[in-house]
């Protein structure tokens, strides 16, 4: 990309220099009408064009270009390293062939570069600071999505408010050692399909100290809260949400995790610690607010004041729920884990034999997934390494129909309460016209 857009830098030079060349002749006819004083702008406009004879020069490709295009009007030696370089990410030729093989070409083409990262113009070095136990580097919201909002501008009226959707989570890089990433990711709602990189941190752990690692983030939003200019538009950004697994909202809005008490970050009953797990039985607790948790009013809740109160954003009602982790990896696991070990009570059990044959139905139907979906459905001997997108595939779609005539009525009919539940909240145009109804299957099932 770098190469790219220094190739169209130079392009672009070099049609200016073409233009003004052309213009040489004309524009001073022009300004002479208006200031009577052509010589000094024919000095005026050579004095620029040497100046970019100058920038032109700097370069080394292009000062090697022009003086070779001068002497033999050779375009193959003017394209050779835009054609080593396209070659080489074509290919994927490792750094080490394309160096090797550029000591071989300078004996012929001594213009060309010793190293191939100068020739692919990959070269890029980032100053890491140390913060909070680990290295930071922070590419800040502005910086990232300049570009995009650029594009955006002239599609959106003036005094926009982009809404910002964030993310933060830890992401371990290896299996033998604790190095681990916290990077935070953000995307424009409604204007970008995938996230961008806004700040990463690498440490042994997670950032030990939220203010720091939060802190210039929090900073630019507060600035762009109060706007920026894009061209002739004034634009606002604020967060719209923050979404995170469990362990990271519990971490970012400094409260209590979910397996202590207080922990549930939706409403404040303290949860019942049974089974060696904390549970939070009660369905109609009182829910926690955005003011009740500026005003820390559940002291057993909160753990300290996080750097995103300084955003005024919902502490509550900005920090969702994530239904992969809850719904996908958390229930539907949990009943396949009850149908098929021998951890649940015997009435939840299935056979060896019903669980082979809803494998067979799922392995049949192979064939008949379409492209849409991430993967094909496999049997559930494989079920501990089912991804999110095929637990979701079993409860929205092939579930119903291979655990049919084999599920005992009462699961089956429990299992379909939380498909068709699920169906309803997760489809955009059903969440809010049947919530009501999404809630009453969730809560009236036949265990409940
Ligand atoms: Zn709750």
């Amino acid at each position: 990309m770098r190469r790219k857009a220094r190739n169209r830098v130079d392009l672009m030079l070099q049609s200016m220099q073409n233009e003004m060349s052309d213009n040489l002749d004309s524009v001073p006819r022009v300004c002479q009408s208006q200031r009577d004083d052509g010589g000094t702008d024919r000095e005026n406009y050579s004095v620029e064009n040497s100046q970019c004879d100058q920038t032109m020069h700097e370069d080394g490709f292009s000062e090697s270009a022009s003086d070779e295009s001068s002497d033999d009007d050779s375009p193959s030696a003017l394209d050779l390293p835009s054609a080593l370089s396209d070659w080489a990410t074509r290919f994927g030729v490792s750094l080490v062939a394309l160096t090797a093989l550029l000591s071989i070409l300078r004996v012929y083409h001594p213009f060309l570069p010793k190293d191939g990262r100068t020739l692919l113009k990959t070269k890029v070095t980032y100053v890491l600071e140390k913060v909070a136990g680990g290295s930071f580097y922070y590419f800040g919201v502005l910086n990232t999505l300049s570009r995009t909002f650029e594009g955006l501008s002239s599609k959106v009226k003036d005094r926009h408010l982009f809404k910002l959707q964030l993310n933060i989570d830890g992401l371990p890089l290896f299996k033998s050692s604790s190095v681990q990433f916290w990077p935070i990711l953000g995307m424009l709602q409604g204007f970008m399909k995938r996230p961008v990189l806004i700040a990463l941190f690498c440490g042994e752990s997670k950032p030990t100290s939220l203010p720091d690692y939060l802190g210039v983030l929090v900073n630019e939003l507060k600035a762009l809260k109060d706007g920026f200019l894009i061209g002739q538009k004034t634009l606002f950004v604020q967060i719209s949400s923050v979404v995170c697994d469990a362990p990271a909202r519990a971490f970012v809005k400094m409260v209590k995790s979910h397996t202590g008490y207080s922990g549930c970050d939706k409403c404040t009953q303290s949860g019942v610690y049974s089974n060696h797990r904390m549970t939070f039985p009660e369905k109609n607790a009182p829910r926690r607010t955005d003011e009740n948790f500026k005003d820390l009013s559940d002291e057993d809740h909160h753990r300290g004041v996080s750097p995103f109160t300084e955003l005024n954003i919902g502490m509550v009602s900005c920090f969702p729920h994530d239904y992969m982790h809850l719904v996908c990896l958390g229930v539907v696991r949990k009943l396949l884990d009850l149908w098929m070990g021998s951890a649940g009570p015997l009435r939840c059990r299935m056979s060896a034999s019903q669980s082979c044959i809803i494998s067979d139905r799922l392995t049949g139907l192979r064939a008949f997934v379409p492209s849409e979906f991430a993967r094909k459905p496999r049997g559930l001997i494989e079920r501990h390494r089912w991804k999110a997108t095929e637990l979701r595939q079993f409860l929205l779609y092939t579930g119903p129909v291979v655990l049919k005539g084999i599920l005992p009525d009462e699961l089956y009919n429990n299992f379909l309460l939380l498909s068709v539940a699920i169906h309803v909240l997760a489809r955009p145009s059903l969440c809010f016209v049947l919530n009501d109804f999404a809630r009453t299957l969730l809560f009236c099932g036949p265990f409940q």
